[in-house]
């Protein structure tokens, strides 16, 4: 498997605030807080090398030299599970556009089908992260870098908060250009595309639809 372009925060925030994702015991409203609060330090991690031009701004006291961020940020979740996502990165970012992409997955030939994308025609962006806590068996990862790609977007992030080795192995090896950031890293996927051990399904928990 590519693995060079994945990164899995080794944060013990991080790690403990996940165990207790995964907990099956842990109520709709613990899990939404829990999924932003680990998309903010996941947001941390993932913006990193993102570009910055030096400012100048007056302390009370003196000039002081700074930096603002040169690049326009759009968040991207993948719905409905990467709409919890979102608000742990506006924490940190919160000028950032949030452009939706809705996909289900065809029963006949299990393959993302689009129903959800009003991008417009250019760009408005120049970097975007696509938020979607569960990196399962990773077509709907590919077919969303794919939408972006085709939008013009040159410079495009993954961040989920866990993948199965499948899914990395798929989204690395269509986008190889893409990074992707994870709170872990799991054994695998279960006959019907769910992650083991992983936390069940991301929607439904944040959501009360279980
Ligand atoms: N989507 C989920 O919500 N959970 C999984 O384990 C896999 C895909």
């Amino acid at each position: 498997m590519a693995q060079t372009n994945v990164f899995a925060s080794p944060h013990p925030l991080v790690a403990t605030k996940l165990t207790k994702l995964r907990e099956a015991t842990t109520e709709p409203k613990k899990f939404r807080e829990l999924i932003r609060e680990i998309s903010a330090l996941m947001a941390y991690e993932a913006t990193r090398d993102l570009l910055t031009r030096p400012v100048e701004v007056q302390t009370p006291l003196a000039q002081a030299g700074g930096v603002e961020l040169r690049e326009k940020l759009g968040l991207v979740p993948i719905l409905r599970a990467g709409l919890g996502m979102v608000e742990g990165f506006w924490e940190l970012m919160p000028s950032a556009e949030v452009w939706h992409i809705g996909l289900y997955r065809d029963e006949q030939s299990l393959q993302p089908v689009e129903y959800y994308n009003r991008l417009p025609v250019e760009p408005t962006v120049s970097v975007c992260l696509i938020l979607d806590p569960m990196l399962a068996t990773g077509g709907s990862a590919v077919a969303t870098v794919d939408i972006l790609k085709r939008w013009g977007v040159r410079k495009i992030k993954y961040v989920g908060l866990i993948a199965a080795p499948e899914g990395i192995a798929n989204l690395s090896q269509h986008h190889p250009d893409v990074p992707i950031y994870l709170a872990a890293i799991d054994e695998r996927l279960n006959d019907t595309g769910y992650i083991l051990p992983g936390l069940g399904d991301a929607g439904d928990r944040q959501f009360g639809t279980a």
